[in-house]
């Protein structure tokens, strides 16, 4: 089961994006929360919802090119 970070600062259209643990955008970020282990990125997001109101799944990790 993957790990999965979300972004501690919001992007251009203020949302916290939720990263695979090993996504390329992952690395840019400066700081990110750990999610823990989720089956899916929707499963993460879901768990991000409860730190923040606005999350987003990150478009680049979010399909299924990651497992
Ligand atoms: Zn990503």
């Amino acid at each position: 089961m993957p790990k999965y970070y979300v972004d501690e600062t919001t992007n251009n259209d203020e949302l916290h994006i939720v990263h695979h643990g090993e996504c390329e955008n992952l690395e840019k970020t400066e700081s990110a929360i750990s999610l823990s282990y989720h089956n899916n990125i929707s499963s993460a997001v879901d768990k991000a919802k409860k730190l923040y109101d606005n999350v987003a799944g990150c478009p680049e990790c979010s399909d299924s090119s990651y497992e």
